[in-house]
């Protein structure tokens, strides 16, 4: 896909450091994150949403859910607690139509659940 940024990202026309790839996923830094560890976990292939999965891609689906353990660990934040996020669509407030699992952490992120 030309003008999909995570794309570009994959292919290295946008320079991004890679903290994580396996066979059929990549995962970098978020640009503008939201905690003290935010990371994008995305496919190679260009795959728009959730909406577009198939029976096809359960070896990359899965590869992003090991993927974000595993950098968990590396980041330390496996113990402490995380939350993965994926948004899918207008409604759901995605912004950018290549599919992306958040991995959040490094504090806590549930006020309504840890109120202050
Ligand atoms: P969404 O709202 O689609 O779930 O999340 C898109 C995420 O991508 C946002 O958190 C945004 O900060 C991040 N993002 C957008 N453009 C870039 C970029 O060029 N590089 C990186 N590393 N992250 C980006
Ligand atoms: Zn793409």
């Amino acid at each position: 896909m030309e003008d999909c940024i995570f794309c570009k990202i994959i292919t290295g026309d946008m320079p991004t450091e890679v903290h994580y790839e396996s066979e059929h996923v990549v995962a970098f830094s978020d640009i503008n994150p939201i905690a003290p560890v935010h990371l994008l976990i995305i496919p190679k292939a260009h795959i728009a949403s959730v909406n577009d999965f198939e029976q096809k891609d359960c070896d990359m689906i899965a590869e992003m859910f090991l993927a974000a353990k595993q950098l968990a660990a590396n980041y330390d934040i496996a113990e402490s607690g995380y939350k993965l996020l994926i948004r899918t669509g207008f409604n759901g407030g995605q912004e950018v139509p290549h599919v992306h699992l958040h991995l959040i952490g490094g504090a806590p992120l549930c006020e309504d659940i840890h109120p202050q």
